[in-house]
């Protein structure tokens, strides 16, 4: 509270925010928000200010996905709202609980379209990306409104919440008295949810007759941080199991049971697949096409009851959380009823060891200019050696060899483009993660990717985080060999600068540069930007053809069939 007898909206939300344990604020400053931002530092809340808004939300998206506590994006009216609100949406999609809280302009202008500074209905702008949007009007409603926002982004399947700050609530006062009154604090926000009995039974029955299981780990089950059950369940049905992308490491990637070398090979055979927390989106097919098997049957652990049946039919599903949901079955299987066949558990096994050498070849290849292979086979053997490194990636090949070259061992490590496939979360994800945890941060950018949100390395050396960028840069969208088909000067639309020195641009800001161009000195850069735990930035000359057009997702990019040249 701030002075005695008075206070006002801007003390009230920090006061709000505090008393739910909301410590950190990533944000960009501006009218009407700057005092707000201030005022947080100066009562003790952590503000981490950045360069673009979207760079915050993201940053906020991921607080959230890290610690299952809302992160807080502050955003300034209009345009600022909307950079932050492709954050929100994102985070919406992906199931990370985010409160965007934006400033905005005089309501009796906008409303009327008198043409205000920053004049933007955002409340209604914001509703159809967010889980929930809310507006306060009035000081005595901002406690009321933190709360609602926080069990709107945290409970069932968390998302992205806006909540609407007009500039005259924030400076409106109100008798302290009154304040003090106003104020909540939301009570379990995420309540434990127990599936009933009935669904678990049915999960087991139809477990019980697979012959060739297979269980699918998504990031719900790594949200959920029910890890001990998660591999309790897995060790003790001895079903085979693949990690969706970020939920690699929740069981170490060279865990025995892992069928990640075997991919297609399980979903065309597997004859039932459980589902933990990860959606039959377009990461799996739909769970339909060629890849699946027709006859497969599924189960599904999910917290939100709308998500069964969405793709395919779901013979058994469990509506709960995904701890309470693998206690229940855990005890309820305790006879062992569930158990693969040896022949099924053998075929895996065999079909994994000849794709992993297939692998090894490929990684110990030495081609004359680095390639994916060649840059990915030291990041790989440095998380091997510090798996509590976190590891962010984005881009279109960087993220698909990235995702399957470089092993996991330590859940919630891994945070990439998720379940959108997006662009711009780079650095983001990377400051969000760093101030959460304090722990270093290896950014595994494509060149492309890394543009989206790269003025950020700014950010990063302001706070000095212990950020490590490697840009992967094969000088292009893809690939960066196109040619201008209408034979003009004008580089090709995929075509970025190959000889870009992204290193220097760190340079200007106090960070370490590095420019490597094969294995052996990015080995050595890496190493050395890890050990000085200071933000540095490689750039990784990567051969420009070495890349595919869209990477593993081909078939969803149109192509003409009139193009005179291909
Ligand atoms: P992936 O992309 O890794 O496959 P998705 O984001 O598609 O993962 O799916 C995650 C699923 O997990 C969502 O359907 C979400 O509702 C669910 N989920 C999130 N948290 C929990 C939880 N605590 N318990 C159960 N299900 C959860
Ligand atoms: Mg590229």
């Amino acid at each position: 509270m701030a002075r005695s007898g008075v206070t006002d909206g801007f003390h009230l939300v920090i006061d709000a925010l505090k008393l739910n344990g909301l410590e950190t604020i990533y944000g960009v400053a501006g009218i009407p928000i700057t005092d707000l931002a201030r005022l947080a530092q100066a009562e003790g809340l952590r503000y981490v200010g950045f360069r673009h808004e979207q760079s915050a939300g993201n940053a906020a998206a991921i607080a959230g996905f890290l610690t299952r506590k809302p992160g807080i994006c502050l955003t300034v009216s209009a345009p600022g709202f909307l950079n932050g609100m492709v954050a929100l949406a994102n985070a919406t999609v992906n199931g990370f609980p985010m409160i965007q809280i934006s400033g905005s302009s005089d309501r009796a202008i906008v409303d009327l379209q008198q043409g205000d500074y920053e004049e933007l209905d955002q409340m209604n702008a914001a509703r159809p990306y967010a889980k929930a949007a809310y507006r306060v009007n009035r000081p005595q409603d901002i406690g009321v409104g933190v709360v609602r926002a926080i069990h709107a982004a945290l409970s069932g399947r968390p998302g992205g919440v806006y909540l609407d700050l007009p500039a005259g609530v924030l400076s409106a006062t109100l008798d302290t008295a009154a304040a003090e009154q106003s104020l909540m604090k939301a009570i379990d926000p995420a309540p434990r949810h127990i599936p009933s009995p009935e669904s678990i039974q049915r999960a087991i029955e139809v477990l019980a007759a697979a012959e060739r299981p297979l269980i699918i780990l998504g990031k719900g089950a790594a949200y959920a941080q029910a890890d001990e059950s998660v591999r309790a369940w897995i060790e003790t049905t001895r079903i085979p199991y693949l990690p969706m992308s970020m939920a690699k490491g929740l069981l170490p990637d060279n865990h025995p049971q892992s069928a990640s070398a075997a991919r297609s090979f399980v979903f065309g055979q597997a004859d039932v697949v459980m589902l933990i927390g990860a959606r039959l989106n377009w990461l799996l097919a739909h769970g339909k096409g060629s890849q699946w098997s027709p006859a497969a049957k599924f189960v599904q652990i999910d917290i939100a009851p709308t998500e069964i049946d969405s793709n395919r039919p779901i013979a058994a599903p469990i509506v709960g959380d995904i701890g309470s949901a693998l206690s229940c079955l855990l005890e309820a299987n305790q006879l062992g009823r569930v158990e693969p066949r040896a022949a099924w558990l053998d075929a895996v096994a065999a079909r994994k060891r000849q794709n992993l050498e297939r692998m090894r070849a490929n990684l110990e290849a030495n081609a004359a200019a680095m390639n994916f292979y060649g840059a990915l086979r030291v990041i790989r053997g440095v998380i091997a050696e510090r798996p509590d490194i976190y590891v962010v990636n984005e881009g279109a090949n960087t993220l698909d060899f990235g995702r399957n070259i470089v092993d996991m061992y330590a859940p919630r490590k891994r945070l990439d483009s998720g379940t959108w496939g997006v662009m711009g979360i780079g650095m983001g994800y990377a400051i969000g993660a760093a101030t959460v945890s304090g722990k270093p941060v290896l950014a595994i950018e494509g060149d492309s990717a890394f543009g989206f949100s790269g003025m950020e390395i700014e950010t990063i050396c302001r706070y000095r985080l212990p950020i490590v960028i490697a840009v992967f840069n094969n000088g292009g969208i893809y690939r960066g060999d196109e040619v201008n088909r209408g034979g003009g000067s004008d580089p090709a639309p995929t075509v970025l600068m190959g000889n870009a020195r992204y290193d220097k641009l760190i340079e200007a800001f106090g960070g370490a540069g590095y420019h490597v161009t094969d294995p052996a000195s990015f080995q050595t850069a890496l190493t050395d930007a890890l050990a000085s735990g200071k933000p540095a930035l490689i750039n990784c000359a990567i051969d420009p053809a070495a890349g595919t057009e869209s990477g593993h997702i081909q078939n969803l990019n149109p192509k003409s069939s009139l193009s005179r040249q291909d």
